[in-house]
């Protein structure tokens, strides 16, 4: 019984997660454009990561033909580096993380990993390649313990109890009754958005992807749990390709190379010394963030 017992279960856990999965996707990149749905190429392989180059080679996007979002953007984050996305809102910073993980292809130009065009890999290798820290994270309706191990079903205990040490939950889950057995979600306890945050930052370092994509991960923590989990986030993003999307300039200083996007251009790009001395958009967008210091 039990050895029939525990495959059924498994299943059901698998397609559960499937289930799950494509509902925290769409509502991690959300909207909808009037573009065909993404399908794999013919004979796509799947993508092989070497080193995790990341690379925009002259990429243009629209959602709707009348209205450019990105135009002619270039970067290339070198295999373990840090480029962090700064601009105002609406300028297409999160479109470069869609598209990344090829919710839409480009219109023109192309991006690669390690050299291969992600139009012409898998979608499932692709994805698999690629950890979010979203701007939202998405809890099911489950124990903590299993939110937690959704960034890696396979995962033993003991690395899910270390995910959650790095990133900086286990007091928050010692001070509940029930522990990692805690129910969350909609229908169980409501998590802040700091602690959402770090169960994301905890998948991701169970799956320990290649490329690390964060979206204004700290956007909505205050200034005491963001001091926590910055060092969470140093730590996962250490010696990994990442590509951080930031509102806070004082969470990114550190950052190998920023770029500042504005109106679906790169407009700068430099480390934070460079761009201060710049004296234009990144210095600006600093001094008013940091006036009252
Ligand atoms: P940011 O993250 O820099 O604030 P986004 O990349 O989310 O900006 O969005 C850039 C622009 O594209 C915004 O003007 C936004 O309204 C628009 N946009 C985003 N998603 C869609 C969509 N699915 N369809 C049409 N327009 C969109
Ligand atoms: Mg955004």
């Amino acid at each position: 019984l039990i050895q029939l017992f525990i495959p059924l279960n498994a299943l059901g856990f698998v397609y559960r997660e499937i289930r799950q999965a494509l509902v925290n996707v769409e509502r991690l990149f959300g909207l909808l454009a009037d573009k065909p749905a993404i399908v794999d190429a013919p004979g796509a392989k799947p993508l092989t990561v070497a080193q995790g180059e990341l690379a925009f080679d002259r990429v243009f996007f629209a959602y709707r033909p009348d209205r450019a979002i990105l135009t002619d953007v270039n970067f290339r984050i070198p295999a373990g580096h840090k480029v962090a996305v700064v601009g105002p809102s609406g300028a297409g910073k999160s479109t470069l993380a869609r598209l990344v993980f090829r919710f839409f292809d480009v219109d023109q130009g192309s991006i690669r990993i390690d050299n291969q065009d992600i139009r012409e890999v898998t979608q499932d290798s692709l994805r698999a390649a690629i950890g979010v820290v979203p701007q939202d994270t998405v809890l099911f309706n489950d124990t903590l313990y299993q939110n937690l191990a959704y960034g890696r079903p396979d995962a033993t205990e003991a690395e899910v109890y270390e995910a959650a040490r790095m990133a900086n939950l286990e007091g928050f889950i010692h001070s509940l009754p029930d522990g990692y057995e805690t129910r969350v979600g909609e229908r169980g306890l409501k998590l802040s958005g700091g602690e959402k945050q770090r169960v994301a930052i905890a998948r991701v370092i169970l799956k320990n992807p290649p490329l690390l994509i964060l979206d204004e991960a700290t956007s909505s923590l205050d200034s005491l749990s963001e001091h926590a989990i910055l060092g969470a986030l140093r730590e996962v993003s250490r010696q990994r390709t990442t590509l951080v999307i930031a509102h806070r300039l004082s969470t990114i200083r550190d950052a190998d190379t920023i770029l500042v996007l504005s109106g679906g251009r790169i407009v700068e790009s430099g480390d934070h010394l460079s761009l201060l001395a710049l004296n234009g958009e990144y210095a600006r967008m600093w001094h008013q963030q940091h006036q009252s210091d």
